[in-house]
């Protein structure tokens, strides 16, 4: 394989770091640009790199002569300025039949070959590496296919209001020669990206994209340079690499990006959720691959083309791009099971495996993107989304935005929930590793099969806690689900005086026996409506006898389970003002008034509080999270 550099350029911007030297050998962490290249190149099975020099090619030849490496290297000066394409058609007898194309003044880490497998399957006559980035407004766009198919290129200044996607050609391509041989007299200068690809376009080659957020940037400014530094420094750029397995957070689209609509159909029927951007941006920020995964069934029923729903994604690019925010991959599944829609399409009425609850989507990407599926996260807004989750083995929030969860179709419980999106990245990004890292400890005494009973006032945090707690031992790997007794709350008509007459105290003990003594359990769990304050028929749980369970709830240490197993007793202790806050909240939301809300509190506490002295008292470990619970993140 052969590679071009494109190693002219005088560097006029960059002059006051090179020293007198030319652009390609200025220093990045030690090491000449040209050299870092050379090597990655090379790494890659590269043999032979075409220069083109012009500026101090003296010193090019020379640090060639001084750094012999395995490539083959030949220089060559290109004489007057051409442009980056004018130069590469001076010499095109000279190059191979697929050539690379690189930039003296970008830092790359590609995996090239998986970069020339996508030209080679696409069968293109020239492929570009495309990324997002954080200013689509002030950037040249690609825009592309489904397929990858390169379809227009739109250069900067973009028209106003103008929906585009954001695709940036990263000036990394793969060449077939046979493709330039017809623009060999075109006139010089000619620019690779302004002028010969956009035209190639126009008279009908087939270009490809290259969709990557591995690391690639030019370093043509003191201000970039001293950027890529930096992420040189601190890992960002080997982090990207392909082969650093990556943590993803999958977002649902309507309900929990945009407002939820009946179907969004046009451009105009997206509109973003507030903070939503911000949101994305907090993920791109924190290196945490932002991939959406949509059911959009309005393809399947005929009410939206692959063209109109691309304009739709434009408009979700531009709206992120205004905040700074971009996302790294979106998955669609345009199939529908159910005929009998006027003007559907026949091909995509199927039962496929990518449509939400099932996984094919996340699993897809998973492989695409080489995410490592334990440590990644989904955030929804339904029930729906959090089965797939599960299905797929990723962290759950189900947020309350759009359906919220209330549509109920499937029986999957969320390992977190959350007000909106913004939250739901705010516990990611802050609040879960440091829960994780205060559990740590007492999560690594935690062996598969291990019984762990979570106790503590209600509303003091023991569901996000025990969430965190069976999340951070599947990362760890041990297999460990949570079970939170609230499910067996009684509904308020049918409750006894007193803190055990307000739950079901006998059915988790009998639905868990068998599990108890060293099997699997399969039962049926109720679910608790807050709301309603009713028990509704609930959904399957399933334990595995070599599962650790989490067994959560006000009477997690109160009910009589008579086991062999290890049982762990964690406790949660709360601030009681800020448990009180929350409790009256909420049943102020739920529509009591002041005193009334005030009156259940004392009463409650009042009830609670001998169970819950008994059970600090049999705790093995007490925590509390009050300093990490400042703006209360916490499943119902
Ligand atoms: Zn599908």
């Amino acid at each position: 394989m052969q590679a071009v550099i494109l190693a002219g350029g005088k560097g006029t911007r960059l002059a006051e770091r090179l020293n007198g030297r030319p652009k390609p050998l200025v220093d990045v962490c030690g090491v000449p640009l040209l050299k870092r290249q050379v090597d990655q190149l090379a790494s890659y099975g590269v043999t032979e790199a075409i220069v083109l020099v012009n500026h101090k090619a003296e010193q090019i030849e020379a640090f060639f002569a001084e750094n012999p490496s395995d490539l083959k290297v030949t220089l060559i000066d290109d004489g007057e300025p051409r442009g980056t394409a004018g130069a590469v058609l001076a010499c095109l007898e000279r190059l191979a039949e697929r050539f690379l194309v690189v930039y003296g003044d970008t830092l790359f880490d590609i995996d090239i070959t998986a970069f020339l497998a996508a030209h080679e399957a696409a069968g293109a006559q020239a492929t570009l590496l495309l990324h997002p980035n954080d200013h689509p407004v002030d950037s040249d766009l690609v825009e592309v296919d489904e397929e990858g198919r390169i379809l227009a290129f739109h250069g900067y200044p973009h028209p106003p209001g103008k929906h585009l996607p954001n695709l940036v050609n990263a000036a990394f391509y793969v060449v077939e020669r046979a493709g330039l041989e017809r623009y060999r007299e075109a006139e010089p200068p000619l620019d690779f990206a302004k002028d010969l690809f956009p035209r190639m376009l126009a008279e009908g080659a087939s270009l490809h994209g290259y969709r990557s957020f591995e690391y690639i940037k030019d370093l043509g400014t003191p201000k970039r340079l001293d950027k890529v530094e930096k992420h040189l420094r601190t890992g960002v750029v080997e982090r990207a690499r392909r082969s650093h397995p990556q943590t993803a957070v999958f977002l649902d689209r309507d309900g929990t990006l945009n407002q939820l609509r009946d179907y969004v159909r046009t451009p105009e029927d997206l509109e973003l959720i507030p903070s939503a951007a911000q949101a994305v941006k907090r993920l791109n920020d924190a290196e945490l691959r932002v991939v959406v995964i949509t059911n959009q069934p309005v393809l399947a029923r005929g009410e939206c083309t692959h063209e109109g729903l691309r304009a739709i994604h434009a408009k979700l690019d531009t709206e992120l791009g205004h905040a700074g925010a971009y996302v790294d991959a979106l998955y669609f599944c345009p199939h529908h099971p159910h005929s009998g829609f006027p003007g559907e399409v026949a091909a995509l009425k199927v039962d496929c495996d990518c449509r939400k609850p099932k996984d094919g989507m996340i699993r897809k990407a998973a492989a695409e993107l080489n995410i490592d599926l334990a440590r990644s996260w989904m955030i929804g807004d339904s029930t729906s989304d959090v089965l797939a989750a599960q299905r797929a083995g990723v962290r759950s929030i189900l947020v309350e935005t759009g359906e919220g969860g209330r549509e109920g179709r499937y029986p999957a419980e969320p390992d977190f929930s959350a007000r909106d999106v913004a939250e739901a990245v705010e516990f990611i990004t802050s609040r879960y590793p440091a829960i994780a890292e205060r559990l740590s400890a007492f999560a690594a005494g935690v062996k598969p099969g291990d019984l762990v009973l979570v106790g503590g006032f209600s509303r003091a945090g023991k569901s996000t806690i025990s969430g965190a707690l069976a999340a951070h031992l599947r990362e760890a790997g041990v297999p460990a689900q949570r079970l939170g007794l609230d499910r067996w709350i009684l509904s308020s008509d049918q409750r006894q005086p007193g803190f055990e007459g307000r739950h079901d105290m006998d059915s988790p003990v009998w639905a868990l026996e068998p599990w108890l003594k060293g099997g699997n359990a399969s039962f049926t769990a109720p679910r608790y409506e807050r709301q309603t304050r009713t028990s509704r028929p609930g959904a399957p749980v399933e334990i595995a006898a070599g599962e650790a369970l989490v067994l959560e709830g006000v009477t997690a240490f109160a009910l009589p389970l008579q086991t062999d197993r290890r049982v762990h007793r964690l406790f949660v202790e709360s601030d009681e003002r800020a448990r009180r806050r929350r409790i009256l909240d909420d049943l102020i939301a739920r529509g009591a008034s002041a005193s009334e809300a005030e009156r259940i509190y004392e009463e409650r506490r009042a009830d609670e509080n001998p169970a819950i002295q008994r059970a600090r008292a049999a705790a093995d470990h007490v925590i509390s999270l009050d300093e990490l619970f400042a703006a209360s993140l916490e499943t119902a």
